[in-house]
C-alpha cells in the first residue's frame, strides 16, 4: 500500500517556509505560513486547501524536497475539497481510464513515451528521432494530472499497473531498459511522485530534454545556429523535477538561442491558466494570461518554447495575437537542424 513519505521533523527545523511564503496565489508572512502549515501537518482543515490553485510550485519551493504539494493534496482529498467541480472530476476519471487495449510489440530504441498525447506523434520524427519506436494510449497515461482533482489516491490505484503494462508489454519483451519521457508530466511521475509514495519503478526514465541535448551534441555538425531570443515557458511538472531544468539552458546554448530575461520565469513562473478554467476560477486565468503575455512582450522575444503539449494549446492564440510564435522545443531543435 502506496503512502506519501512527508517527515514533519524536518518541517519542525524550517526556518522559512518557503512552501507558503513562495507561493504566488495567496500571500502569507512568515507567522501565518507556519500557522497554516502546522494545522495541514496536524490534519487539521486550513483555507490553503480550498485557495491553493494546485500550481505544484511548492514542491520546488520546499528546500528540503520534504513535497509540500503532495502532502496538501493528501489533506484536500481527506477533507472532501474538490478543487474542480465534481462531474468534471468524475468525467475526467471515468475518460482516462485504461482501456485494456495494450498487446506486446516490437520497439528499437529510444523508446519515446507519448503518454496519451497521440496527436503529436508526428513530432517524433528526423535525425532527432532516427530508429525510435513510439508508445502511447490510456493503458500507459501516467495519471499524474489527478493532482489537480485533488485524488492521489487515483494516481496511487492505477500507477502501479501502468508501471506494470510498460514493463510487461513493452520494455521487458525487447530488452529495453530505458523510457524517454516526452512529456515533463511523465518524468515527473516516476522520478518524483512514485519515490514519494513508495512505488517502485523498474525501468530507467529519461527527459525528453536530457534525450535532445544528448542527440544534439551528436549532430553538433549539422546544428545551424538560429539567432533567435525566445522565452520557455515551465509547465506544472516542472516543479516536481526542478533538476531538470538546466537542460533548458544546455540546448539552447546549442542551437544558438538566447534565453530572454522575464519576471515570470524560473521559479517565479506563472501557470498557463488551463488548471484554472477547469477550476471555474475564469477570472484568474483571464488575469494572469494576461500578465503572461505582456511580460513576453516586453522581453523582445520572436517566439516562447513550451513542451507541454497543454500550456501551448491553452496560451497559443494569445501568444500568436501578440506577435509572437509558439513552439515546441523539439520542433525547435528540428528547426536548428534545417528540418
Ligand atoms: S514543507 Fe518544506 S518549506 Fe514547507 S515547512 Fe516543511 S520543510 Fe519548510
Ligand atoms: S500548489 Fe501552488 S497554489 Fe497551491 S500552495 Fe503550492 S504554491 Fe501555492
Amino acid at each position: 500500500m502506496s503512502k506519501l513519505q512527508f517527515d514533519e521533523a524536518i518541517c519542525a527545523k524550517c526556518t522559512t517556509y518557503d512552501c507558503l511564503i513562495k507561493c504566488q496565489y495567496m500571500d502569507f508572512d512568515l507567522e501565518k505560513a507556519k500557522e497554516e502549515r502546522w494545522k495541514l501537518i496536524k490534519g487539521q482543515n486550513s483555507f490553503v486547501l480550498k485557495d491553493c490553485v494546485t500550481c505544484y510550485a511548492c514542491e520546488e519551493y520546499c528546500p528540503y524536497n520534504n513535497h509540500p504539494f503532495y502532502h496538501i493534496v493528501e489533506q484536500q482529498e481527506k477533507f472532501d475539497i474538490h478543487p474542480v467541480p465534481r462531474p468534471l472530476e468524475k468525467a475526467q476519471v471515468a475518460m482516462m481510464e485504461p482501456n485494456h487495449r495494450i498487446e506486446q510489440k516490437k520497439l528499437t530504441e529510444p523508446v519515446i513515451n507519448m503518454c496519451v498525447f497521440s496527436m503529436l506523434k508526428s513530432a517524433i520524427r528526423g535525425k532527432l528521432f532516427q530508429d525510435a519506436s513510439v508508445i502511447m494510449g490510456r493503458d500507459i497515461f501516467c495519471n499524474l494530472m489527478y493532482l489537480h482533482f485533488a485524488r492521489n489516491s487515483t494516481i496511487a490505484e492505477r500507477l502501479p499497473k501502468i508501471i506494470d503494462n510498460i514493463t510487461t508489454y513493452y520494455l521487458k519483451p525487447n530488452n529495453i531498459k530505458e523510457l524517454v519521457c516526452y512529456h515533463d508530466e511523465c518524468y515527473g511521475t516516476y522520478t518524483s511522485w512514485a519515490p514519494a509514495f513508495g512505488i517502485e519503478v523498474p525501468f530507467k526514465p529519461v527527459h525528453l530534454f536530457d534525450y535532445l541535448y544528448s542527440k544534439l551534441l551528436e549532430l553538433k555538425s549539422d546544428i545551424k545556429p538560429l539567432n533567435l531570443k525566445v522565452a520557455y515557458h515551465r509547465n506544472c511538472s516542472t516543479r516536481l523535477i526542478p533538476e531538470t531544468e538546466h537542460f533548458v539552458n544546455d540546448i539552447f546554448s546549442l542551437i544558438g538561442v538566447t534565453r530572454a530575461k522575464r519576471e515570470y520565469d524560473y521559479e517565479n513562473a506563472l501557470c498557463c491558466g488551463a488548471v484554472f478554467e477547469a477550476q471555474q476560477r475564469f477570472e484568474l486565468a483571464e488575469k494572469i494570461q494576461d500578465k503572461i503575455v505582456e511580460d513576453l512582450k516586453a522581453s523582445g522575444v520572436s517566439h516562447c518554447v513550451y513542451n507541454c503539449p497543454m500550456c501551448f494549446f491553452t496560451l497559443a492564440e494569445k501568444v500568436s495575437k501578440a506577435g509572437i510564435i509558439p513552439v515546441m522545443m523539439s520542433d525547435l531543435c528540428q528547426q536548428a537542424l534545417g528540418e
